[in-house]
Parts: structure tokens; C-alpha cells; sequence
């Protein structure tokens, strides 16, 4: 079969549900991941198959090392391979610095680092083989841009800029190219729950004079992944409408 097969983490809701509807319209099978959210999962599911192409919901804690493996094994049990990884799950939780509790840094360096690193090694692992990969992290503008209140989200985010050149040059030598995506504000779960005090505030920091919408992430996922970004390795794209600028 030529069928890529491709692992999206997060993708019951958002960029990461955008990314596998993508993937699956350009004719690749997709594992989708998710952790609480099974009901929605199931709807993106139903989705892809109208592609034509297979897809399995799967659930994992992937800030969890042992559910990471379980997650490849799964992959690997119901297609026989892994092409590309989609690593999207992320939270955020602004607090100021004199207000921040190891709780939430613990969570925000679990989800948003460790896991990263859980499901790159899973992947490579998987691909090595075949001498061809792709693996898209998925980042944020805060890893360049200071926002009051994201020191913990920025921080997590810049490791994974600084994780994605490294990698990059590990994986090279097996054909597996590594970029992360660094979008500006999209509209997803996570900016619903800011106030529209907020929401104005950072709109007017927009050239554009919009939030960004998940499938446009998506497009440029599909982008590095399908083929079309094969010399391309190593690099942060940032897509924020102008906001960092
Ligand atoms: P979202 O709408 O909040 O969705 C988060 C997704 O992550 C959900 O599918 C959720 O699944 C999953 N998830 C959370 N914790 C998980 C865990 N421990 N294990 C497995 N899945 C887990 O987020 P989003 O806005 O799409 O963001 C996706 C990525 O883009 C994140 O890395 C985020 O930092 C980054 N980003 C977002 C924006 C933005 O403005 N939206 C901007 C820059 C960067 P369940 O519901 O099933 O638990």
C-alpha cells in the first residue's frame, strides 16, 4: 500500500483536528490522538472517511510516556507504518511570575515539552527504517514575541524552536525532515476562553486585522508534509498575520 500513514496529536479539536481533516483529503490514513474529548474524536473520524482513506481514534495522555508508546503501537498495528507526525497538543496557562504555581509550570513542561520529545522519539523510531519522515511541531509566535503573562508558555515554546533544529540535524542522515509551525492567535478553544477585552487587544496587535483560522495552519502542515517541503528541514515558519512583525 502507498498510503502514508500520518499521527496527529491533539486532534479532536483545533489545529490539530484541522491538520488531520488535511491530511486526509491529500489522501493519507490518519491516527487520530486525543485524550478527553472522545466524542469529538469519533466526529473527526467519520470525517476522514469520506476522504476514502483509513483512520483510528486513539487515546493518550501523551504527556505520558508509556501511552506515547502505546499510541505507535497502534499506529503501527492498524497501518503497518508511520510517515509523518503531527506533534500539536499544547496548553496555555498565563500567570505572572509572582503568581505562578509549580502546578501549572509542572503541566505546561509535561504537555509542552515532554511530550514532544516522547512522540519525536516514537516517530523516528518508526521511520528510521524506511529513510524518509516528516515531523511537524507545532510552536507558537509567543516563542518569539514577549506577552505579558506567558513566560512558562513562551519558554516551553522556544525549547521546541531550539528541540526541531537539533532534531533536524539527527534525523537528517534518515531522510526525516523535522520543522516546527508558529502560529499567531487562531481561532480555537484556546482563544474562546480569553474576554473580549483581551480578544480586542491583541487583534488591534494584527496587521491583518484577524485571528487566524485553524485549516490555514493546516495548509501549511499539508505543505511540509505531502512532499512539497522536501529540501525544507530544521526551520520555524512563523504564520501570525503579521503580529510578530
Ligand atoms: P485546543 O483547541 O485547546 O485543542 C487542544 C488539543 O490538545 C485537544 O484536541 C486536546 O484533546 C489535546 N490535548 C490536550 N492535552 C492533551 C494530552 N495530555 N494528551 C493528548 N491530547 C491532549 O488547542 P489549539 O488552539 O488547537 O492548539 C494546538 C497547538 O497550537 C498547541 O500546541 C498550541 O500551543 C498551539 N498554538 C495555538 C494557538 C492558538 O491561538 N490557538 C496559537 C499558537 C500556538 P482532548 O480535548 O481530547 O483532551
Amino acid at each position: 500500500m502507498d498510503r502514508k500513514t500520518a499521527v496527529v496529536t491533539g486532534a479532536s479539536r483545533g489545529i490539530g483536528r484541522a491538520c488531520a481533516i488535511k491530511l486526509a483529503q491529500r489522501g493519507m490514513n490518519v491516527v487520530v490522538n486525543y485524550n478527553k474529548s472522545e466524542k469529538k474524536a469519533l466526529e473527526v473520524i467519520d470525517i476522514i472517511r469520506e476522504f476514502g482513506v483509513e483512520a483510528i481514534a486513539v487515546k493518550a495522555d501523551i504527556s505520558i510516556n508509556k501511552e506515547v508508546v502505546g499510541l505507535f503501537s497502534q499506529a503501527m498495528k492498524h497501518f503497518g507504518r508511520v510517515d509523518i507526525l503531527v506533534n500539536n497538543v499544547g496548553i496555555v496557562e498565563d500567570s505572572f511570575i509572582m503568581m505562578l504555581s509549580e502546578d501549572s509550570l509542572n503541566r505546561s513542561m509535561d504537555i509542552n515539552i515532554k511530550s514532544y520529545f516522547y512522540c519525536c522519539k516514537q516517530a523516528a523510531l518508526k521511520m528510521f527504517k524506511n529513510k524518509k519522515g516528516c515531523i511537524v511541531n507545532i510552536s507558537s509566535v509567543s516563542s518569539r514575541k514577549a506577552l505579558a503573562g506567558q513566560s512558562v508558555y513562551s519558554a516551553t515554546k522556544g525549547a521546541i524552536n531550539s528541540m526541531t533544529a537539533v532534531l533536524a540535524k539527527e534525523l537528517s542522515q534518515f531522510g526525516i525532515c523535522v520543522n516546527s509551525i508558529a502560529p499567531g492567535f487562531i481561532n480555537t478553544d484556546m482563544i474562546s476562553s480569553l474576554s473580549e477585552d483581551k480578544k480586542k487587544e491583541y487583534l488591534d496587535m494584527i496587521p491583518l486585522g484577524r485571528f487566524g483560522e485553524a485549516e490555514e495552519v493546516a495548509e501549511l502542515v499539508s505543505f511540509l508534509c505531502e512532499g512539497r517541503g522536501s529540501y525544507i528541514t530544521g526551520q520555524t515558519f512563523v504564520i501570525d498575520g503579521g503580529l510578530s512583525i
